[in-house]
């Protein structure tokens, strides 16, 4: 048997998931200041439910199954529609009402550099709140947190699906745009001509699929209405707001059917991988039975991690390394006290040289060791070495509490 992880799915180290941690360590922070409540949606839903508004379609994008009374059930793929069914069957909810959850999900995603098929994601919804307000709350949100986690060099894109589907129908006379929208969500992962292959077997003509992604891609020139008159007030409140990461990209449609008005997505400088993606889906609010908008913001956290320092050892730690006939015994002793004040503390458990257990508590990141012979027992003074300055002196325990607590 291969002890491997199934494909797209993996272990996250320790190194790697305290850094996780300190992004949902920000991400509660920040909901707490901006009024969002935390919550847990279903971990898994009925199939029925996940597929509500893409249909049937969806069962090859998720983890669906039967459990053992044959019923149909999916792994949830976002934290969105489990928030969204909780609300719309929670009527007494008073709206507006901001929800957040930060999780993991699943998707039978084609794993590569930043996608995986099991994923962590940080969340948050508003419903029945107006759409712009809404918007601008959301993305204001979303770039407080992103620039505190020390995210440098990104822009906040946003657009709206109603006018890319009224230009698609007004100036190229596509009757049904959401296929064509689907194909101008590929863009980065496919190239132009690619692009322009898939609107042809839609039945569009060549010219007409360049001069499309002319429009989306290139010239962003687009008629006067009144989407579009909405897009610059939102970019006008959000320039006052200090976002000085959003701008006005029309070729931003967003994956997901369930938008359908503004939408947004932050992306690293020059590249098309998105870090964050979000928008308004009153109309996954209406197939469920709702009658409220609903507009929300998703980021992926392994995503997240490629693009931020991660500097998550807590340096102040210290190992006991037992010398002269003390034992691992009388450093538990001295640990359990250190502990006790706060100091994160460990020791050896098992028996080894001294340059070794040295070797060891540096590899484990360890900034101190505190060495512990027959005297120090006796006088409870403690030598301290300094891994990372080669400094050492001597400290009783209530002053190691003081340095080291400061
Ligand atoms: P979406 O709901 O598709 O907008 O996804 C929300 C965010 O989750 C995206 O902006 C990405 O940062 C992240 N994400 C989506 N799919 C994956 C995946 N397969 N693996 C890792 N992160 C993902």
């Amino acid at each position: 048997m291969k002890l491997t992880t199934p494909r797209g799915i993996r272990d996250i180290p320790p190194d790697e998931y305290e850094a996780m941690l300190e992004i949902f360590d920000a991400f509660r922070e920040k909901c707490r200041l901006y009024g969002f409540r935390l919550m847990e949606p279903a971990t898994i839903e009925k199939f029925e439910v996940l597929a509500l508004k893409s249909g049937e379609e969806i069962e090859k994008e998720i983890y669906a199954f039967r459990d053992k009374a044959n019923r149909r059930l999916g792994l949830r793929f976002d934290l969105t529609v489990g928030l969204t069914r909780y609300v719309v069957s929670n009527p007494q909810l008073q709206k507006p009402v901001k929800l957040a959850a930060y999780s993991v999900q699943w998707r039978y995603d084609e794993p590569q550099r930043g996608r995986y098929r099991s994923f962590y994601s940080w969340d948050i919804e508003i419903y029945g709140g107006e759409q712009i307000l809404s918007a601008a709350e959301t993305i204001i949100f979303t770039d407080d947190l992103l620039s505190s986690l020390g995210l440098k060099n990104y822009s906040t894109k946003i657009s709206d699906r109603r006018l890319v589907e009224r230009v698609l129908r007004e100036v190229f006379h596509i009757d049904d745009p959401l296929p064509i929208m689907r194909i101008l969500d590929k863009w980065g992962k496919k190239d132009e001509d690619e692009l322009v292959k898939l609107m042809i077997e839609l039945g569009v003509s060549e010219e007409i699929a360049r001069d499309i992604i002319h429009t989306f891609f290139y010239s962003q020139e687009v008629p006067e209405s009144e989407e579009k008159n909405e897009l610059s007030q939102l970019l006008d409140i959000l320039r006052d707001a200090g976002v000085d990461s959003a701008e006005i990209d029309l070729s931003i449609v967003r994956g997901l059917d369930y938008y359908d008005g503004i939408v947004f997505e932050v992306r690293p400088s020059n590249e098309t991988l998105a870090l964050v993606g979000g928008g308004n889906y009153s109309a996954l609010v209406k197939t469920f039975g709702g009658n409220f908008n609903a507009f929300g913001a998703a980021g992926g956290v392994e995503r997240l991690l490629m693009y931020i320092n991660r500097e998550s050892i807590d340096t102040r730690r210290i190992y006991i390394i037992p010398i002269g006939g003390a034992t691992p015994r009388d450093a538990l002793l001295v640990a359990k006290k250190l502990r006790g004040l706060g100091i994160p503390t460990d020791y050896p458990l098992t028996t080894r040289g001294l340059s070794k257990t040295i070797k060891y508590a540096e590899k484990q990141g360890y900034r101190y060791v505190l060495f512990l012979g027959p005297q120090e027992l006796r006088e409870g003074i403690y030598t301290l070495k300094d891994l990372a300055t080669g400094e050492q002196d001597k400290y009783s325990i209530e002053e190691l509490a003081e340095i080291l607590t400061q």
